[in-house]
C-alpha cells in the first residue's frame, strides 16, 4: 500500500538509476529500467512492481558495486553489524544538504546529551549538521554510551537538558545522573532503536519526572531519524509518528505492515523500496485532508514492532511483547520487568514449548521454597489467563488447542540471551 509518494522526485530517482554509468546495482536487481517518456501514472505503476530491496541484497553485494557517485565525492563510510541476520553492512554516504529533522522536537530542550551507539559511532557528525541546520538550532553534547559515569558528569558540566538515547540506556544512566547531576533538569528524552513499551515509559517517567518522552524511529540504513511525534503525540504518550515527508520519496506498507522506504537523501546509495524489517500501521489515512492538532495532514503511523524482536509469528499466532507485558503486570510487584520468554520446538510435535526465564532478584532469592513455587504458579496463571493471543483467545485456549505447551517458569541468575538492547521474546524455532 502506497502511503506517501512524491511523484516528481520518484521519476527523477528512477531515471537516475536507470541511466547512470556509476552502478548497475538497481538495473540488475530490478531487471528493467524506467523509460524517460513515462507518464506519472506509468512511473508509479512501474515503481510498485519493482522487487523490494532487502538487507541481504545490500550486505551480499560489494559496496563499490552499489556506489552511485564518484568515489572521491563519498563523504564517509559507515559500518554496522547486523542485528537479525548477523552480517555486517558497509555503506557509502554522500553529503546531505538538508535532513529536515528538528532535534528539539518542539520541546524547550536546547542542549541534548548524545548517548546512543549509532550517534556516538558512525553518525555523530551528520547529527551535528542536523542540530545546527534546524529551525531551532540545538547544541549536542557527545557522551559515551560505554562510560555512563563520565557521561553523567559531562551532562552536569554542560547543563544538558535532554538525552538522545535508547530506552535501556536512559534507564541505565538514571542512577549516575541522580548522583552527578539532577534528573529533574532533563526536559526531553528522545528515544529510539528499541520498542518503547508502556512499562518502559512508566519506569522512565519516574526516573525523569520533568522529561517529555519522544519516541523516534531511525534506521542505520537510512542514516537519520525519520519519524517523530508532535506535541499532541508526546502528551498522549502514544506510539504514533509523523514522518519527514521532505526527506522521503515514497513510503509503503506491505500487506503485513512492513515499512518499505524509497529515499534519495544519500546520493551515494539511494534506497528504492527498501524493506526495513520494521512494522507500522496507518492510524489515520487523512484521505479527506484530516488534520492532526499540530496542523499536519500527512498520514499518521503507529509502531507495531520489529519482527523477531518485538513480535514473532509461530504456528499462525502472533506473539507480541505488548500483549505479554499486559498479562505480566499482575506479577510486577514480585519480578518487575525482569523476564524473557523463549520459544522452543518440541520433538515430534507441532506444539511449542515456552520457557519463561525470570531474573533471580534479592526478593526472589530470599523467598522460601514454597514461596518460589507460589510465584511460579502466579506467573504461569497470569500468562495462561491474561495473555491474549487474539481478541478472543488467551494462552490457555491456545494450550487447549495444542498450539503451545503450558509455560515453564525458571529462575535464572542471568538471561540465556544477553543483548545490548532489551529482549523479551526469543525464538528458537527455525
Ligand atoms: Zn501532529
Amino acid at each position: 500500500m502506497l502511503i506517501y509518494c512524491n511523484q516528481e522526485k520518484l521519476k527523477e530517482l528512477l531515471l537516475t538509476v536507470s541511466e547512470t554509468t556509476h552502478s548497475r546495482f538497481y538495473v540488475d536487481l530490478h531487471g528493467s529500467v524506467l523509460k524517460p517518456e513515462s507518464s506519472p501514472e506509468e512511473t508509479v505503476s512501474y515503481f510498485q512492481k519493482l522487487p523490494p530491496l532487502t538487507r541481504a541484497d545490500i550486505s551480499k553485494s560489494h559496496p563499490d558495486s552499489r556506489l552511485y557517485i564518484p568515489k572521491k565525492d563519498v563523504s564517509f563510510v559507515s559500518y554496522t553489524s547486523g542485528t537479525t541476520d548477523g552480517s555486517p553492512l558497509v555503506l557509502y554516504w554522500s553529503p546531505v544538504e538538508n535532513y529536515f529533522f528538528e532535534p528539539s522536537i518542539g520541546t524547550s530542550s536546547r542542549t541534548p546529551l548524545i548517548l546512543h551507539p549509532a550517534l556516538n559511532k558512525n553518525f555523530g557528525h551528520t547529527f551535528i549538521q542536523q542540530c545546527r541546520q534546524a529551525n531551532t538550532p540545538v547544541t549536542p553534547v557527545f557522551a559515551d554510551f560505554q562510560n555512563l559515569t563520565h557521561s553523567a558528569i559531562l551532562a552536569s558540566q554542560t547543563h544538558a537538558d535532554g538525552i538522545y538515547t535508547t530506552p535501556t540506556l536512559a534507564q541505565l544512566i538514571a542512577d549516575q545522573i541522580d548522583k552527578h547531576y539532577d534528573s529533574e533538569k532533563i526536559k526531553l528524552l528522545a528515544l529510539f532503536s528499541e520498542s518503547l513499551t508502556l512499562q518502559k515509559r512508566e519506569n522512565l517517567k519516574k526516573r525523569y519526572p520533568n522529561a517529555e518522552i519522544a519516541n523516534l524511529y531511525a534506521s542505520s540504513e537510512v542514516g537519520q531519524i525519520l519519524f517523530y511525534p508532535c506535541k499532541r503525540m508526546i502528551d498522549e504518550q502514544s506510539n504514533e509518528f509523523h514522518f519527514l515527508d521532505e526527506a522521503i520519496i515514497a513510503l509503503e506498507l506491505s500487506d503485513e505492515g512492513e515499512l518499505i522506504l524509497t529515499m534519495n537523501q544519500n546520493k551515494a546509495f539511494p534506497l528504492i523500496r527498501y524493506r526495513t524489517g520494521d512494522f507500522f500501521e496507518v492510524k489515520n489515512k487523512n484521505t479527506q485532508g484530516q488534520m492532526c492538532s499540530c496542523g499536519l495532514t500527512t498520514p499518521i503511523l503507529s509502531w507495531s514492532g520489529r519482527m523477531d524482536v518485538d513480535k514473532l509469528r509461530l504456528n499462525g499466532v502472533e506473539i507480541r511483547v505488548e500483549d505479554i507485558e499486559i498479562a505480566m503486570v499482575q506479577c510486577k510487584g514480585e519480578i518487575q520487568d525482569s523476564y524473557q520468554l523463549h520459544f522452543y520446538p518440541i520433538e515430534n510435535s507441532d506444539s511449542i514449548r515456552i520457557i519463561v526465564e525470570v531474573l533471580e532478584s534479592d526478593f526472589v532469592k530470599n523467598l522460601p521454597t514454597f514461596g518460589k513455587i507460589e510465584l511460579q504458579e502466579k506467573i504461569k496463571s497470569a500468562l495462561m489467563r491474561s495473555w491474549h493471543l487474539t481478541a478472543t483467545a488467551t494462552l490457555e485456549t491456545a494450550v487447549q488447542k495444542g498450539i503451545f505447551a503450558v509455560p515453564e517458569i525458571q529462575f535464572v541468575s542471568e538471561f540465556s540471551l544477553k543483548t545490548i538492547k532489551s529482549r523479551k521474546i526469543v525464538n528458537h524455532i527455525v
